[in-house]
C-alpha cells in the first residue's frame, strides 16, 4: 500500500488557491501573489487580489474570505468541516449553536 502519496503539483502551503486552479487550468507554473490569508470560510488561503469584494478581512495578512462563491462550494462538500457557506453560519456553528 502506498499511504504516502504526494501531488506533483503546486507546492503546498502558503499558496492561494485560486491562483493554482487558475495554474493548473492554463497549465503554467504561476507564481503566487502576496500577501496570502485564510479563508475564513472555505479553510484555505488566498491572496490579497482574489478576496472577497464584499467581506472585510482582516488587516494584513490576517484571515478573511476568499471570492468563491462559498455556498456553492459548501454545498457540493457537504462532509468536510471547516467549510462554512458563510460568516453568519460560521458563527453560529463556532458559537456552539443548538442544532
Ligand atoms: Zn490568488
Ligand atoms: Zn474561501
Amino acid at each position: 500500500m502506498n499511504s504516502n502519496t504526494e501531488t506533483p503539483s503546486a507546492p503546498s502551503g502558503v499558496n492561494c488557491h485560486i491562483c493554482s486552479k487558475m495554474a493548473m487550468r492554463k497549465g503554467v507554473a504561476k507564481h503566487y501573489q502576496e500577501p496570502v490569508r485564510h479563508c475564513m470560510l472555505c479553510n484555505k488561503m488566498f491572496c490579497d487580489s482574489h478576496k472577497s469584494p464584499s467581506q472585510p478581512t482582516d488587516g494584513d495578512g490576517g484571515e478573511g474570505v476568499c471570492e468563491i462563491n462559498h455556498s456553492t462550494y459548501y454545498r457540493k462538500r457537504p462532509n468536510k468541516p471547516d467549510v462554512y457557506m458563510s460568516l453568519e453560519q460560521r458563527a453560529r456553528v463556532l458559537g456552539g449553536a443548538r442544532q
